[in-house]
């Protein structure tokens, strides 16, 4: 499968050259890698934002010998591709991170957790994996370093969307049916197979050996101050060039759309099918942390399209993840979706709707992990940003 790439940023599209960034991170200590990226301010880029010097600081701290590095390769958010793009031409960025990692929270074994339906990407993989071995950039004694042993393994999930879930995607390694637990303990003190286990998203990897060979400080002039460096979005939907993008955090929505060609846009999911849809009026917000928080998708709806029917779409697709464990993820989505059909037939009350409301908004309060958290968010934000559309169009069918 061809990739496209249109818009090449400062960071991860820059040019990189193998095994340069673990060189250079071999000379430093752990130590002073960590202070690199705390000055970066790096996030996760998987969606929580979560900074990564801390959760490597974390991990790194534990006293077990035994620790885990994880990639979360389970890039199932609706509209996201960015990730496989990395895993088929730049995995020299993704794995390099990897052994930074390794070798800066002391753990001998990197877990890439793969999405089912990237199971043809494995034999490339595979071969670049080998290739690192032979080159001394993986096994034992790396790059002549005679105490840090390491190696990375890939597994591959079965497409459940929850196992995007760090704890979920733990259960699935550990063989178990991918279902959140309850934290605490965190994966950082209790992960994978009960051990201490930092698990970070593709996108996060690729930006480690360039924080490491260029410094945090040069990373966290780019962005904004509490979303520094760039990001990749993956942009599709109702524009002319639909592609991965980097660019810096900050980029407001109306540039984005200049960018790739969208005309007569009304609605921008930002974030997936759990992120926020929103109408022209809010198009100056930027992206980043701080205003418009986004794990990559972005989905473009122009003027022809039916709002109720995107969130119905939506709401189909949680009521299918929900894993079921927890009564406001597992009803609460259902109640949403009918309410929904509701809408589209024009049968309800404005009572009923507001009462749903209400239950989007406990569901993410007292719903158990992320998924539910955030999936009455398209209810939440269609219902608020497109009220005229929502609650008229069905009357007029
Ligand atoms: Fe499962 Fe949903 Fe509860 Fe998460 S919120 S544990 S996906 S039922």
């Amino acid at each position: 499968m061809e990739n496209k790439i249109e818009r090449k940023g400062q960071v991860i599209f820059s040019g990189y050259k193998y095994g340069e960034g673990i060189k250079k991170a071999l000379k430093l200590s752990p130590q002073d890698i960590l202070f690199e990226l705390r000055e970066s301010k790096l996030r996760g880029r998987g969606g929580a934002g979560f900074p990564t010097s801390t959760k490597w600081m974390l991990t790194a701290a534990t006293l077990d010998p035994e620790k885990y590095l994880i990639c979360n390769a389970d890039e199932g958010e609706p509209g996201t591709f960015k990730d496989r793009v990395l895993l088929t031409e730049y995995f020299n960025l993704v794995f390099d991170g990897m052994v930074i990692g390794g070798y800066t929270i002391k753990a001998k074994y990197g877990i890439l957790y793969l999405r089912g339906e990237y199971k043809y990407m494995v034999p490339d993989i595979e071969a670049h994996l080998e290739k690192m071995r032979k080159d001394n950039l993986l096994g034992k004694s790396i790059l002549g370093k005679e105490d840090f042993n390491f190696d990375i393994e890939i597994r591959l999930g079965t497409g459940a969307y929850i196992c995007g879930e760090e704890t979920a995607l733990i259960e699935s390694l550990e063989g178990s049916r991918g279902e959140a637990r309850n934290r605490p303990p965190f994966p950082v003190n209790r992960g994978y197979m009960g051990k201490p286990s930092s698990v970070n998203n593709v996108e996060t990897f690729a930006n480690i050996p360039f924080i490491v060979m260029k410094g945090g400080k040069w990373y966290s002039k780019l962005g904004t101050e509490k979303s520094t460096g760039t990001k990749l979005f993956s942009v599709s939907g109702d524009c002319e060039k639909p592609d991965v993008y980097e660019l810096p955090w900050g980029t407001k929505v109306s540039e984005l759309l200049e960018l790739v060609g969208a005309k007569n846009t009304k609605a921008v999911q930002v974030g997936g099918a759990s992120g926020q849809c929103i109408p022209k009026s809010q198009f100056d917000r930027m992206l980043a942390y701080e205003d418009l928080s986004t794990g990559g998708s972005i989905k473009i709806f122009n003027e022809s399209r039916n709002m109720l029917h995107i969130l119905k779409n939506f709401m189909e697709f949680f009521v299918e993840e929900s894993c079921g464990q927890c009564v406001p993820c597992r009803v609460g989505n259902v109640k949403l979706l009918e309410g929904t059909e509701m809408l589209l037939k024009g049968e309800f009350t404005f009572e009923y709707i507001n009462k749903l409301k209400e239950l989007g908004r406990t569901m993410k309060i007292a719903s158990k992990c992320g998924l539910g958290q955030s999936s009455p968010n398209p209810f939440l934000s269609i219902l608020e940003n497109f009220k005229d559309e929502v609650f008229n169009q069905g009357m007029e069918e």
